[in-house]
């Protein structure tokens, strides 16, 4: 009674009035507070007549939770362009003051003996995301309605459920694609709103809204996380493991709306079968939505939660509900599609209507989703039990920085990890306590640990809407062995120091460093950007009772253009910058090569030219400009193939072609055969190899297979050419250590990632296959039995002459989404070294 009282009162205190500016979205009658600020009243325009940018979005949210004791904002971080990533929690101010032990209650759930623990008045927790594509924007154009909704709204209903509700409000996924996007749009709005799908509206320019700064897919990150935009979700997502995660997306512009589930056979089978039941649970709210509405949408035939690198997925391996929404995209104000003229306002609608059928399944199920989220994690606990492995042992002798890279990423996901009691020999590798650690598999997260190592080789299905396999110690090319106890862990890591770097001693002769560590490129640059001269040895070779491997670079102390305490103090200084022990040496001679010998050879500074632009695949494209500025800090120029024509390619030692298709550098064969045939470089990755082999770069003999189809009806055609797509799968190589494309790996073995179905056949002379895919090469993911058949004992790499330039082929793809680690160094061999190959 005294609660209604309450209500009541509040009522009268509002003004019940009509939202005209917002009633086509929120419906026409509704008690809004008038004290919190509508939208336009910021913005200066109706939500949907104009492309929100980031800037306008981060105003308005600030202004919102400064007017409503609802909201509570944060700053978690930047992006690279240095935007905000803002999080709201809405709830009852009430909730907000005892924010902390309701976290503290929800996280108790998922700890042993939570079966006790009283649920009935525990909130649960919705995470709303919006719009990790930038050029998909009714998500977060939403977003701005909601908010206001949420913060204003002061019907019974509302007040009731921000009482039984934690609401994460992630406004905008990706800040830089949004405002990206927003740019393109409003630059090319028409005032007589022009339909037609071939206005420029429709039609960004390369490389488009969609991706991050450095032209990552967002939505394929969460479970890597390697990017600033993923990170810092993925600590919200760990403090508070929400019980529902959604993400709003669009589609083609001819598609209605769809959400989850997906696509049933299609389900990673680490995720539980109730997970679904409750998605389509919560679904039965979205249709209810729907139909009032009108407005069209499906389900369960498109998409998939396989892959738990993205938004709807990643959450159904942490005891949670992902949910994707799919809107049809109007891209720009206006557009033509198969369902009428499509607005951007009708998308902004029905994306909105998803985000409240969301909450009204949230608050409706609240028992039952927390009564899952307890149950997956005792469930998960139980299991863990009654396995036999206890423990993953996981290590890189050489690399403690890859190492490092790893750790960072078990701990962001909160998985628990220990220090290695001692040294120990595992399948033929050591594993040193220096470089190694212990993975409990008996852990809260034990799910999760199981995804990321996941070697999954058989599937129920043949089609999947992303990659099949990511398994980590691949990715990151780490040695890892499965134990049956825990013996081996000593205590749990709690805090992380990145590796040291550092110079032993002064040397008189020189200095050494070995090649294995992750920036051994980055230090390169280094010595270059310092004009440090720097030779590496092509054979190993001992000296002063230490052996030196393949590929160990050498600092000649006297003859640089710094004096011998300079180049001492200069070499403390970049070698701890980039976490690599360098050793001085009063000497030059060893047993093997000498110093001085032939056999030691300068390594060239690099000047370096990325082609980007029409017929490039902006991912691969953006992989590589991440992996040399972000990592290795190494200076590219981003060269346009459109602008190819009056750029000088002499000013570049060095020019990469990611996967490209189509015809834009066609008329260019020729100027860049003359870069090559003067002493440039030039790789290749993926479909650029058609390329470059169509053109007389290189002479590559691929192995094809085409399989015709038998007994397959026009139904199943897709089903059936869908089945020879690999579409990212993890297969097993044989490596010549002593070629430089492999200097820095310690193994005989590396794992790589590819996605195409190019298979170069090997040379005949074993020495020109330097990396070889072995007999038996699957290691895990999905590949058809014919494609399998043909990429045994075939070559990923290839290289030869043209001139006195040197031409790279690389089938797969070494740079894959930044986690992959591991292959990371065959690009920048192929530019350090190409020249001794
Ligand atoms: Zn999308």
């Amino acid at each position: 009674m005294k609660k209604l009282l309450v209500l009541v009162a509040l009522l009268y205190n509002s003004t019940l009035y009509s939202q005209s500016d917002l009633s086509y979205f929120l419906g026409p009658e509704h008690p809004y507070n008038a004290e919190i600020p509508k939208p336009n009243e910021l913005l200066g325009y109706e939500v949907g007549s104009w492309h929100v940018s980031h800037d306008q979005l981060v105003r308005y949210m600030y202004r919102l939770a400064e007017s409503s004791d609802r909201i509570r904002i944060e700053n978690r971080g930047t992006t690279y362009e240095d935007r905000p990533l803002l999080l709201l929690t809405i709830t009852s101010e009430e909730n907000h003051n005892n924010i902390e032990a309701i976290q503290k209650a929800h996280q108790q759930l998922t700890e042993p003996n939570s079966e006790n623990q009283t649920i009935e008045n525990q909130p649960l927790v919705v995470y709303q995301g919006f719009s990790i594509h930038g050029n998909e924007p009714s998500g977060a154009n939403a977003g701005l309605i909601a908010a206001y909704h949420l913060a204003a709204s002061e019907a019974p209903e509302t007040i009731e459920m921000l009482d039984k509700l934690v609401i994460l409000f992630d406004p905008s996924f990706n800040p830089d694609g949004l405002q990206r996007f927003s740019y393109w749009a409003n630059m090319n709005k028409n005032q007589v709103l022009t339909a037609d799908s071939n206005d420029r509206e429709y039609n960004e320019i390369w490389p488009g809204g969609r991706t991050n700064h450095y032209w990552f897919d967002l939505n394929r990150d969460w479970l890597p996380a390697q990017l600033p935009e993923s990170q810092a979700r993925i600590k919200t997502f760990s403090k508070w493991l929400p019980n529902i995660l959604t993400d709003h997306h669009e589609m083609g512009t001819n598609s209605s709306f769809f959400f989850q589930p997906g696509i049933p056979s299609r389900v990673n089978p680490l995720t539980p079968v109730m997970n679904q039941k409750l998605t389509k649970k919560i679904g039965e709210y979205h249709i209810e939505a729907f139909d009032k509405l009108g407005s069209l949408y499906y389900s369960e035939e498109d998409y998939d939660d396989f892959y738990y690198g993205k938004g709807s997925t990643y959450p159904d391996v942490n005891g949670s509900i992902g949910i994707l929404f799919e809107q049809a995209s109007s891209r720009g104000h206006l557009q033509e599609s198969d369902n009428g003229l499509l607005s951007f306002q009708f998308t902004i609608r029905n994306q909105l209507t998803a985000a409240f059928s969301t909450l009204k399944a949230a608050y409706s199920m609240r028992m039952e989703l927390l009564n899952y989220f307890r149950t997956f994690y005792s469930d998960a606990r139980k299991n863990a039990a009654k396995e036999k492995q206890k423990a993953i042992l996981i290590g890189s002798p050489k690399d403690p920085t890859t190492m490092h890279h790893f750790a960072e990423m078990l701990a962001l996901h909160e998985i628990k990890f220990h220090q290695l009691k001692n040294t120990v020999i595992r399948g033929g590798k050591t594993y040193v306590p220096e470089t190694s650690y212990v993975i409990p598999l008996e852990q809260k997260k034990h799910q999760l640990v199981k995804a990321m190592f996941s070697k999954q080789r058989s599937f129920q299905d043949s089609l999947f809407y992303d990659i099949s396999a990511w398994t980590f110690p691949y990715a990151f090319n780490l040695n890892h062995h499965y134990e049956n106890t825990t013996e081996l862990a000593s205590s749990e890591v709690t805090e992380m120091t990145p590796p040291k770097g550092g110079v032993d001693k002064k040397g008189n002769y020189a200095y050494l460093f070995e090649a294995h560590n992750y920036y051994t490129p980055k230090l390169l640059n280094l010595l270059h950007q310092n004009k440090i001269r720097v030779k590496v040895g092509l054979t190993p070779f001992t000296l002063e009772g230490k052996k030196y491997d393949y590929g160990t670079y050498m600092i000649p102390a006297k003859n640089q253009e710094i004096d011998e305490q300079e180049l001492f103090t200069l070499l403390k200084k970049i070698s701890s910058q980039s976490q690599i022990k360098i050793t001085g040496v009063n000497t030059g001679s060893a047993t093997g090569i000498d110093l001085g010998s032939r056999n030691f050879t300068t390594v060239k500074e690099a000047k370096i030219a990325l082609l980007v632009g029409e017929g490039v695949r902006s991912y691969d494209a953006g992989e590589i400009w991440h992996l040399l500025d972000t990592r290795h800090q190494i200076s590219i120029s981003k060269i346009d193939i459109k602008d190819l024509r009056r750029t000088d390619l002499g000013r570049y030692t060095h020019l990469i072609l990611p996967s490209y298709s189509g015809s834009s550098l066609t008329t260019h064969v020729s100027k860049i055969k003359e870069f090559v045939q003067e002493g440039g470089v030039l790789i290749g990755y993926r479909t650029a190899i058609n390329w470059l082999d169509k053109n007389d770069f290189i002479s590559l003999e691929f192995l094809e297979q085409a399989p015709i189809a038998e007994g397959i009806s026009f139904e199943d055609k897709d089903k059936f050419r869908g089945a020879q797509v690999t579409g990212g799968a993890i297969f097993n190589t044989n490596i010549d250590r002593s070629h430089p494309i492999n200097f820095g790996y310690v193994n005989s073995n590396l794992p790589m990632f590819r996605n195409t179905n190019l298979y170069i056949k090997a040379d005949k002379e074993s020495y020109n296959n330097p990396i070889q895919y072995t007999s038996d090469p699957l290691l895990s993911g999905y590949i058809s039995e014919e494609n399998l058949a043909l990429i045994k004992n075939t070559v990923p790499f290839k290289t030869s002459r043209l001139g006195r330039g040197r031409v790279i082929a690389l089938t797969d793809n070494t740079n894959f989404r930044a986690f992959w680690y591991g292959t990371n160094r065959i690009l920048t061999n192929a530019i350090y070294l190409a020249d001794k190959m």
